[in-house]
């Protein structure tokens, strides 16, 4: 990777919980930001405090979108060196009460905008010299979880999509790898509580009790961990699929 320069990130999904923190931390460890969301006003008050950040606007179901995210980002910051894919959405449903809009939307954010980015991202990182993707999937995409069947098959699928790009691009000093979150403590695990009918407090309370740890796992932890994978430190790690729940897969 080039040294003469701060490295860069792009971060989706960038105006709120894990997303957020993300951008946080790796503004928080030098990187240049470069945050991406669809909501412009949600996304510049995430990052209005952080240094060296850009915002970008716009749908990550497209993949021209995905494709000018990238342009821009190396147009203004000069390079790019990680990509985190992350912004991500969820719908509690067996497969039976899913409609298609569900199916469909869940496929393009979770799975879809992320092929998009990835692809456009690589040759960046191939002419640098290497780089590093992580993508935010979950522990849903190592065990099933019940009525969240679009979201299961669709964090599964990048998983696995993690590991067959960590295998193609290894030796270019490109790594992939895949953050595996049980419950953390973001507005999703709210919005779940909600589309279940269930009380939101009763829920994360129910939710915090279930892991082994006594509780929710933090956006920050999370930030953290995406940050420790981006780095030269984690040089040897690739292709890993990395549960941060506090024990719960054990
Ligand atoms: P969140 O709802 O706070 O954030 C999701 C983000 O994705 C939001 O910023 C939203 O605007 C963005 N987004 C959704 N659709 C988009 C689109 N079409 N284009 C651009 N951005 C879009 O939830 P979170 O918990 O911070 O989720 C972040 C990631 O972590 C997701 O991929 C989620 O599946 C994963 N995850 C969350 C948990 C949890 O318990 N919260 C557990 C495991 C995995």
């Amino acid at each position: 990777m080039t040294q003469s320069r701060l490295k860069t990130v792009i971060v989706t999904g960038a105006s709120s919980g894990i997303g957020a923190a993300t951008a946080r931390a790796f503004s928080g460890a030098g990187y240049r930001v470069m945050a991406a969301g669809r909501n412009a006003q949600r996304l510049h008050a995430a990052v209005a405090e952080l240094e060296n950040v850009r915002t970008w606007s716009g749908d990550l179901c497209d993949a021209q979108a995905c494709a000018d995210l990238v342009s821009e980002t190396i147009g203004a910051f000069g390079g790019v060196d990680v990509l985190v894919n992350n912004a991500g959405v969820i719908h509690r449903a067996r497969a039976e009460d899913t409609t298609d809009h569900q199916w469909r939307e869940t496929m393009a954010v979770n799975l879809d905008a992320v092929f998009y980015l990835s692809r456009a991202v690589v040759p960046a990182l191939r002419n640098q010299g290497g780089g590093a993707i992580v993508n935010i999937a979950s522990d849903w995409g190592l065990q099933g979880g019940e009525r969240a069947a679009a979201y299961c098959a669709s964090k599964g699928a990048v998983v696995l999509f993690s590991k067959a790009m960590a295998l193609d691009h290894a030796a270019e000093n490109i790594r992939i790898n895949a953050i595996c979150p049980g419950d953390v403590n973001t507005p999703m695990l709210a919005a779940e509580a909600h589309q279940r009918g269930l009380d939101v407090t009763e829920t994360i309370a129910a939710c915090a009790a279930d892991s082994p740890n006594g509780r929710l796992t933090e956006p920050e932890e999370v930030a953290d961990l995406a940050v420790f994978l981006a780095s030269d430190q984690a040089r040897a790690i690739n292709g890993v699929a990395l549960p941060i729940d506090g024990g719960a897969s054990a």
